[in-house]
């Protein structure tokens, strides 16, 4: 199938061919009028600029159409069904963002006087407040500026009361295969070593692998719960015991919170630690890179070692602790000043606007939801795993298996149909994995549509139409990337174009 007519423009309907910024306009053009400058001494000396600075020169209008389009040419949570898995994009209240930007939270300096922020200050030590409730947990590092920073967090807390019981033999953290994989990356970079455990045919951890990898030598095991495969570790409580038996810790990576929070207490299954994704379960937009926030709460175990600052409470308001008081043993400090404050007003504002009752309501939809997918699929695609699955819903490639489609194009014909790809090739256990992951806030009648779509989808490439899929996309304003080309020799800066050789 090619395009019946290219236009002259190269522009489709709404879609405008866009040229980069630097491409338009011309340098000698400035969108606003300036005062030419008195007639200052130079200052500069030596590092004074010397020739023109190259900034692209638009009007006004100009510039604000250029980002206008480039905005429309942007897939997002507020566009359409987003069924990436593992990454948990979710409906982002406007209340939060209304409050993130109340200038009494935005216009803070983190050097103010303390009891000029107490508002901020209550603000962090209600948020503490509620996620040690939801998890039952006993101390929290608000810190972390993500999952991967709270993992560390979570890690060194683990490495400082390991040196504190002199178990300096402890250096072996055990990983489930399946685990993301910034679990093994923190694990190296806080200087242990990572040995992997199996999975069973039921996509959880093998306990009797999990037990006879555990010994004296291992420090803490990291385990994702519901695992990367959607799936609640059913036998969770047997390996945390096994785990504390073994003298080892208990790490939990909290990426998926969203699936049980309001249902399970995070201490009732033995956790000594983990992070928690506040813009995977709490809601803050976060493609893109940012920003998230990755506060870890740790057991009683590891509470004495947790980074400062602490934010406590007493009879004069709220402080913050930053220097060690008491008995208190911190490992260090994650970062400068307190966290990522703007996710924190976000995250408490859309716990204090949905309540407990709301939080569990919002994990009983996400669970439920994934659960339609998998049902509504389950016949034509292939589940990697068999039975219910928990916010996310699992699928191989063994659906196309001698069809000519791979999983990377069938996620690129999808496109074409107006949906975001779910998460591919993630897990690495799943061979050709497509995790898909509604989310709470979809309705039946997006969640169907999205269904119909790949069920279609996956018809037609059944039926043998390799071609549809092998040229997808064809409706994108770029069409297959050479992605390989793109990572290997990345071209990063615009250059202006040299100068057009003189005929000779
Ligand atoms: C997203 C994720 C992480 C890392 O969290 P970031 O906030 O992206 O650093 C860790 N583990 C799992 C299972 C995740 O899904």
């Amino acid at each position: 199938m090619t395009l019946d007519s290219p236009t002259v423009t190269g522009n489709r309907g709404l879609v405008i061919e866009e040229p980069l910024i630097f491409e338009q306009g011309s340098p000698d053009k400035c969108g606003v009028d300036l005062p030419e400058p008195d007639d200052r001494p130079d200052r500069l000396g030596g590092v004074a600029r010397s020739g023109p600075i190259g900034l692209p020169g638009l009007s006004e209008p100009e510039v604000v159409r250029h980002y206008t389009r480039l905005s429309q040419k942007n897939y997002a949570i507020d566009a359409g069904f987003y069924p990436l898995g593992s990454c948990t994009m979710k409906h982002n209240p406007r209340l939060n963002e209304r409050m993130a930007r109340l200038p009494g939270f935005a216009d803070l300096h983190p050097f103010q006087p303390e009891s000029t922020v107490q508002g901020a200050l209550a603000a962090m030590g209600h948020l503490s407040d509620w996620l040690l409730g939801l998890t039952g947990m006993e101390a929290v590092a608000l810190s972390p500026g993500a999952g991967a920073h709270g993992e560390l967090c979570g890690m060194q807390a683990i490495r400082a009361a390991l040196d504190a019981r002199g178990a300096d033999e402890r250096r072996v953290v055990l990983v489930p295969d399946s685990a993301h994989g910034t679990n093994p990356a923190t694990a190296a970079l806080c200087g242990f070593q990572v040995r992997g455990i199996p999975g069973n045919d039921r996509g959880r951890v093998d306990v009797d692998a999990f037990k006879a990898a555990l010994d004296d030598r291992v420090a803490a095991v990291m385990l994702t719960n519901p695992n990367t495969c959607g799936l609640f570790e059913s036998d969770i409580l047997e390996l945390s015991t096994a785990v504390h038996e073994a003298g080892a810790y208990f790490y939990l990576d909290g990426a998926n919170f969203n699936a049980i929070v309001g249902r399970v207490r995070i201490a009732d299954l033995g956790a000594d630690a983990m992070h928690i994704n506040l813009h995977k379960t709490f809601s803050t937009p976060h493609g893109g890179g940012g920003p998230g926030a990755g506060p870890t709460v740790l057991s009683g175990a590891l509470a004495p070692f947790a980074p400062l600052p602490h934010i406590v409470a007493d009879g004069a308001g709220y402080r913050l602790v930053e220097h060690v008081e008491g008995d208190m043993q911190p490992f260090g400090r994650m970062k400068g000043f307190h966290g990522q404050f703007g996710v924190f007003v976000r995250a408490l504002s859309y716990m204090m606007s949905m309540g407990v009752d709301g939080l569990r309501q919002a994990s009983g939809d996400a669970v439920l939801n994934a659960n339609y997918v998998m049902a509504r699929l389950r016949e034509t695609l292939t589940p990697s795993f068999e039975g219910p699955c928990m916010h996310e819903a699992l699928f191989d490639d063994r659906f196309l298996k001698g069809t000519g489609v791979s999983t990377l194009d069938f996620a690129k014909a999808m496109i074409d149909e107006g949906f975001h790809p779910m998460t591919m090739y993630f897990p690495l256990v799943v061979h050709g994995a497509m995790l898909m992951e509604p989310t709470e806030t979809e309705s039946k009648e997006s969640v169907d549509a999205f269904c119909d779509a790949v069920l279609a989808l996956a018809d037609k490439a059944k039926a043998g139409d390799a071609a549809f899929f092998t040229g997808a996309p064809r409706h994108t304003p770029r069409r297959r990337l050479d992605e390989t080309k793109a990572a290997r020799n990345p071209v990063l800066r615009w250059e202006p174009p040299a100068p057009a050789q003189a005929a000779e």
